[in-house]
């Protein structure tokens, strides 16, 4: 995400590092971020240690952070069976929920020691009652009374292991993906990803489009903010200031060309309006009115069509090119049928539906 060159600094990214390294379904590259993928890897461990308690290694001490440990407990479910090898106060067996959660105030007048106790330790002998050190004011009393209830209907199975179930995976097992993506919860969904990387477009274009998406194409806007040379007007209409979204969907001249290459395929009514002023969100709607192969060509051809509207925009800024709707709409017909040659079925598709008066 750098420029290249050996003397780049801070302020030459592209996009900061953090964000790249997402999972593209949050908007990076899905480039591996080593610390990430290391505490997913890490909660194998403590995964393996919860379900094959039997081995060799699962007396070994494993390092994890105070932090891992409780992403851990967050992500594994325990179905009670004999209680063995389920901690009482900090594993979710009860409600879906650990009871260090559920009964803040009693946990915290157990005594530390106890705090690691299995389910079945703590059950057999009511031994959590003779573990409670701390004071007994109102809280840990009304706390006490419920944890009595909650157990009053538990029966453990002495024939039957506990089950745990890794809650980030359909089939309720570890994998080293589903953590590393589970890494990332909270993190902000990037809604585009989807129209970006999997509809068909050579890679050059998606990385446009992921740039677009991210507001990182160098427009005048952008170069200004870093007091660098840029068009006084937008190159192409020579009428307001040039940004991205401007450029993509408000500019006359992009409106035009935008309307005559969806009339070729009758999609003229999703042409942006006078009033659209943000290209990803006009995509988006643009794309929800279709389905199967007329969406994915929908997707291409818009995708083709950012990819020429920039590519005519640095012809008139570096080259000198003057703005020509018919030069473009020259290129998007031999582009689109090359397109199609090489394998973009939704566009193959539209192209061989029967020509619209
Ligand atoms: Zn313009």
């Amino acid at each position: 995400m750098w420029k290249g060159r050996k003397d780049a600094r801070g302020g030459h990214c592209l996009l900061a590092w953090p964000k790249v390294t997402r999972p593209i379904c949050l908007g990076g590259l899905g480039i591996s971020d080593l610390q990430k993928l290391g505490s997913a890897l890490k909660l194998r461990w403590l995964w393996l240690q919860k379900t094959e308690p039997e081995k060799a290694w699962a007396f070994f001490p494993i390092q994890a952070q105070p932090q891992l440990q409780a992403f851990f407990a967050m992500a594994v479910e325990t179905i009670i069976g004999n209680g063995k090898n389920t901690h009482f106060w900090l594993d979710r067996w009860l409600l879906g929920q650990s009871l260090k959660q559920t009964l803040p105030h009693l946990f915290s007048a157990i005594a530390v020691r106890a705090r690691r106790r299995t389910v079945y330790d703590a059950i057999s002998g009511r031994r959590w009652i003779s573990d409670i050190k701390g004071a007994l004011n109102m809280q840990v009393l009304i706390e006490y009374l419920h944890l009595w209830d909650l157990l009053s209907n538990i029966e453990l199975q002495a024939g039957v292991d506990d089950t745990h179930i890794w809650r980030f995976s359909t089939t309720g097992v570890y994998s080293t993906k589903s953590a590393y993506e589970a890494l990332f919860i909270g993190a902000t969904q990037f809604g585009s990803w989807e129209r970006i990387w999997k509809s068909w477009a050579p890679g050059k274009c998606k990385f446009f489009m992921w740039t677009v998406a991210h507001n990182r194409c160098w427009t005048a806007d952008r170069l200004a903010k870093r007091g660098l040379n840029h068009p006084p007007k937008c190159p192409l209409c020579d009428q307001v200031g040039e940004s991205i979204d401007h450029l993509l969907v408000s500019c006359v001249f992009t409106r035009q060309f935008w309307f005559c290459i969806l009339q070729q395929f009758g999609l003229q009514a999703v042409a942006p309006r006078l009033d659209e002023h943000c290209f990803i969100d006009w995509w988006a709607r643009a794309s929800s009115r279709f389905s199967g192969q007329v969406k994915e060509g929908v997707d291409s051809i818009i995708i083709l069509g950012s990819w020429l509207v920039w590519k005519h925009r640095n012809y008139c800024v570096f080259d000198g090119g003057t703005p020509s709707l018919s030069r473009v709409m020259t290129t998007f017909r031999e582009d689109v049928q090359q397109w199609s040659v090489a394998g973009a079925r939704g566009v193959s598709y539209l192209l061989a539906l029967p020509p619209t008066s």
